[in-house]
């Protein structure tokens, strides 16, 4: 996903994997924001569960790890 850094204004991209990872570990901790630090200032920018959410996939239901 791209992201624009609330603090520089500097564009960076999030890969697929960073992305899953984040909200895996969210869902895991009941977290409700990730923290993507900007490569250009290291602020981090709170990128909310939902985000993260639209920028995956649906996983099917036979792959849920819940449980
Ligand atoms: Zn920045």
């Amino acid at each position: 996903m791209q992201l624009r850094c609330f603090q520089c204004g500097w564009s960076f991209g999030i890969s697929k994997d960073e992305t899953a990872a984040a909200l895996e570990a969210l869902q895991a901790s009941g977290g409700s924001h990730y923290d993507a630090h900007c490569p250009r200032c290291k602020r981090a920018n709170k990128v909310s569960v939902e985000q993260l959410k639209h920028t995956l996939p649906r996983p099917r239901p036979e792959e849920k790890h819940s449980t």
